[in-house]
């Protein structure tokens, strides 16, 4: 490729929209363009680094027997009727209508589509597993579609089904999908971590996320400093800790002061001169329509996931003020478990609280020195709070750190959610109907992209592990108006080319530095300068980009020098 008619126009100047590295840099090295908020245009050197990861994802999903097929993007709104996710899906879904006005969506994702298309056709269980992946764009309408590729509204995603007899297969089918994961990170070049995850609205008990470590990431990765154990913070397991005898004493009697005004835990403590961590939060929320108090201590944060699965309702939202004002006889900010008549569910910390203050259901109004048991009983005891940094591990003695990370992918066992609802069965061995059982298996392909700039950069740009480059070497001619220069640049090149090697000549008319900065922003592993001084003594310059090492070799050493590296692949 000649660099003159490459469509990849740099900026020097960062734009504004972008507020992370790899988005500063994608658009910078003129590898995308936003269209509108979180859809992009993929420019020839971005779609080149895109294609190559999805060649890897291929080539890996193949190699577990996994089969390509590709389903439609816009699909009808029955199947998700179905499934019962057409209204649990919600705002997120893209919804739109045909001539006929007949509803569709398009697609987030591909589960109730793939299981109607195996429904029909798989009648025996001679004819599992089955294995079925895609490689194409989703589409969410996410509320803040933000930071370029890493919440995007229209993202490309590969997405596997995974089609078994028994529980049994199907855990054949979950770990060589993980394995098959850790390959493809590793051959991006990527360090992605496998941690525990929740499975949303996707459904399933089992779920990994891969994660990659990087400060810019959304997600809160806990994991142990003694053990294996990692997850992500909205689903770490808190521990319940046993009371010990003789730890809370001394109950103080009951008593109800005036609080004007203060309503959150701060201002409370901050009115009462107590610790957070001494007052108890009671949240009242509606669990399918019916309100029940949540209670955590004041120094926690409630996790909303934990308590809906707890409850094992489909929606949950905190209440309104009318039903708090009718379940406490107060505004919002009094309430507290003290008489309260609705089934009331506690954080394991609250198990240890003594003398705690809590609202009194009474405008204005709190009680301090309440006691469990003594002033108020709770319908059960479960794990509710936020787990975070410092917490200790669910797994061992030690103790949780914290870490942020991107998800680059997400493998599910999805059970019989989907076959059950939409009648997916075949027959086992004893000629009986039985529901397929199945698992789902995502990476995002633009995310892993990101994530992979994410953590190979530095203050000139990009730099692509050799696996995934848009182009493996740029030969740089320092000026192409020296005719000499411009005829070995242009045998160089077309050495490299007949060598099956990727190369760009960067053949315009420039300055050396203006093309030296283009080469360290797009992030070509490796750079062959070819300057007057050099040429006359029959050497060129390799640079690369990693390490930054130069080193001046003689002509005919470039290509077989080059050829080594890449075979190597000592910087992946
Ligand atoms: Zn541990």
């Amino acid at each position: 490729m000649l660099m003159s008619q490459l469509y990849s126009p740099t900026l020097r100047e960062t734009p504004s929209e972008a507020e992370i590295i790899s988005h500063k840099l994608m658009l910078r090295a003129g590898l995308m363009r936003r269209s509108a908020a979180g859809m992009y245009a993929f420019l020839p050197l971005g779609l080149r680094v895109i294609r190559k990861v999805e060649q890897i994802i291929r080539e890996e999903m193949n190699a577990i027997d996994g089969q390509e097929v590709l389903m439609p993007i816009i699909q009808p709104a029955e199947l998700w009727e179905e499934s019962g996710r057409w209204k649990d899906y919600g705002d997120e879904m893209f919804r739109l209508k045909d001539r006929q006005g007949r509803q569709f969506c398009l697609g987030p994702t591909h589960e109730e589509i793939v299981t109607a298309l195996v429904r029909s056709e798989v009648r025996s269980y001679r004819q599992l597993p089955l294995r079925l992946y895609q490689i194409q764009n989703k589409y969410r309408d996410e509320r803040r579609p933000r930071f370029g590729l890493m919440r995007g509204r229209e993202f490309i995603m590969k997405d596997m089904y995974s089609f078994d007899r028994d529980h049994e297969t199907l855990d054949q089918s979950y770990w060589a999908a993980y394995h098959a994961y850790k390959r493809i990170f590793e051959r991006c070049g990527l360090e992605a971590h496998p941690v525990e995850a929740d499975s949303g609205a996707i459904g399933g008990d089992v779920t990994h996320e891969f994660m990659v470590l990087a400060e810019s990431g959304e997600d809160l990765v806990l994991f142990c400093e003694a053990c294996e154990y990692a997850a992500n913070a909205e689903r770490a397991e808190g521990v319940r800790v046993p009371v010990q005898e003789g730890e809370k004493t001394a109950f103080e009697p009951l008593e109800t002061v005036a609080t004007p005004g203060a309503s959150t835990i701060d201002q409370i403590s901050a009115f009462l001169g107590v610790e957070p961590k001494d007052c108890i939060k009671t949240l009242i929320y509606l669990a399918d329509g019916k309100p029940i108090a949540a209670l955590v201590r004041g120094d926690h944060e409630l996790n909303e996931i934990k308590l809906k699965k707890f409850l094992q309702c489909v929606e949950l939202e905190l209440a309104d003020d009318e039903t708090i004002f009718k379940v406490t006889k107060a505004r919002t900010g009094f309430a507290g478990p003290v008489g309260l008549s609705i089934p009331c569910y506690a954080d394991y910390a609250i198990e240890h609280i003594a003398n705690a203050v809590v609202g009194a259901n009474k405008d204005d109004h709190h009680t301090l020195n309440v006691n469990l048991d003594r002033d108020f009983q709770v319908t059960a005891f479960t794990d509710l709070k936020e787990t975070q940094p410092g917490d200790p591990c669910p797994r061992c003695s030690g103790t949780l750190q914290g870490a942020r990370g991107v998800e680059v992918g997400q493998v599910f066992k999805l059970g019989t959610k989907y076959s059950d609802a939409m009648s997916a069965t075949f027959l086992n061995e004893d000629g009986k109907e039985t529901p397929l059982v199945m698992g789902c298996y995502g990476i995002g392909v633009g995310r892993t992209v990101a994530a992979v700039i994410e953590k190979n950069y530095d203050e000139d740009g990009i730099i692509w592990p050799l696996s995934i480059a848009p182009y493996q070497v740029v030969v740089v001619p320092v000026s192409m108006k020296d005719e000499a220069q411009a005829s070995a640049a242009q045998s160089l090149y077309e050495e490299l080319q007949a060598e099956g090697i990727e190369v760009v000549l960067d053949d315009r008319d420039e300055r050396p530095g203006v093309k030296f900065k283009d080469a360290d922003l797009i992030g070509f592993p490796i750079r062959v300068t070819i300057g007057a001084k050099s040429l006359e003594q029959g050497q060129m310059e390799i640079i690369w980009r990693r390490t930054k090492e130069k080193q001046s070799l003689p002509i005919e050493a470039i290509v077989p020098t080059i050829k080594n590296f890449l075979r190597d692949g000592d910087q992946i």
